[in-house]
């Protein structure tokens, strides 16, 4: 048998080539792999199901990664995808493997993050499992989550003329998790120096304590707005977007002048030398909702804090486009983060 390298497949179509022979045998399954959750009938609301892998050495770094900290974002990651389903999360269960360097204490501090997040986002912790690893950290967190079916938003419900608006900004996550990189090649070279960090802790707590939407995920529904279609920017806007047009069957143009970046990270990317509007579009892990709106439907987010209108949906033959300022056109390209 010939072996092929995983790496040849890349994470999404790596998913497809080993559940395409799976088939569906209840009814209640309405959906399963390919959006940011699966939708299961239960009742008179649906059931949102999904889950999470969280590896020591590919998706974080505990040098610079505080086990409380860690223990919040394996939640907040989570909530996110039910949010970008337009549900509200309830329950999680949360497994951990760990080798034998971690003490009880260190383990009591990553789930004092978990306590908080649950808190915060008024999540049942209600069940898991503990192993123990030959090497480092892993955290599998499953979270479940209910909404009414003709509230869900799926990835495939974006039409041509459909505007595209994301929440809050893009790019800090990533330019965070630069300056982290920086800084702890810095110490490693000479321990005495002190992480510089203090001047952009914005972007930097963009890294390592997002929140999930669940703010916006009311706010639509106080105002009357369903999606027709929403992801979490969890890859990245580009790679992100992709997955709605790839799933609707349509194009995209983003507007490069309207991408929301905070003025820290547009300070932190001049530092390092990196165009801003590159971090937004690429830079993953910022846990903000990217959303396609009937533009009759518009008017009532448009004045609302948070929201940019950032381009519109097209027909499927205009493709996926970056617009710039100058008025040119680009194909965008999906450079999102890949962890393999
Ligand atoms: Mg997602």
């Amino acid at each position: 048998m010939s072996q092929t390298e995983v790496t040849q497949f890349g994470e999404f179509k790596l998913i497809d080539h080993l559940t395409e022979a799976f088939s569906i045998h209840h009814d209640s399954t309405k959906t399963s792999i390919g959006d940011d959750a699966a939708v299961v009938f239960h009742g008179d609301q649906d059931l949102l199901v999904s889950t999470d892998l969280m590896v020591e050495g590919i998706h974080f770094d505990l040098m610079y990664f505080p086990l409380k900290h860690l223990g919040y974002k394996a939640v907040v990651s989570n909530v996110s995808d039910i949010c970008a389903m337009n549900g509200v999360a309830e329950q999680i269960t949360v497994s951990i493997a760990m080798s034998n360097r971690f003490s009880v204490e260190a383990l009591e501090e990553l789930y004092r993050g978990i306590k908080t997040a649950c808190d915060i986002y008024k999540i049942d912790l209600i069940g898991g499992d503990t192993s123990s690893s030959q090497k480092g950290l892993i955290i599998s967190v499953t979270v479940l989550g209910r909404q009414k079916p003709e509230k869900i938003a799926y990835r495939s419900g974006a039409k041509p003329g459909d505007y595209i608006v994301v929440t809050g900004d893009l790019g800090g996550a990533y330019l965070g998790l630069q300056l982290l990189e920086r800084e702890k090649l810095i110490f490693l070279s000479d321990p005495k120096i002190t992480p510089q960090l203090d001047q952009h802790k914005y972007t930097v707590e963009r890294f390592l304590k997002p929140e999930a939407r669940k703010d916006i995920i009311s706010l639509l529904d106080r105002v009357g707005v369903k999606p027709t279609a929403m992801i979490d920017l969890s890859d990245g806007l580009s790679s992100d977007l992709m997955h709605i047009c790839r799933k609707s069957g349509v194009g995209a143009v983003i507007e490069d002048q309207l991408l929301p970046i905070h003025p820290d990270s547009k300070a932190l990317a001049m530092e390092f030398n990196l165009d801003p509007s590159v971090c937004a579009l690429n830079g993953g892990e910022d846990y903000e909702l990217l959303l396609c709106v009937d533009p009759l439907e518009y008017p009532k987010i448009q004045y609302l804090p948070g929201f940019s209108y950032v381009g519109e949906i097209l027909p499927a033959v205009e493709g996926i486009k970056l617009k710039t300022g100058s008025g040119k056109e680009h194909p965008l390209e999906a450079q999102g983060w890949v962890h393999f």
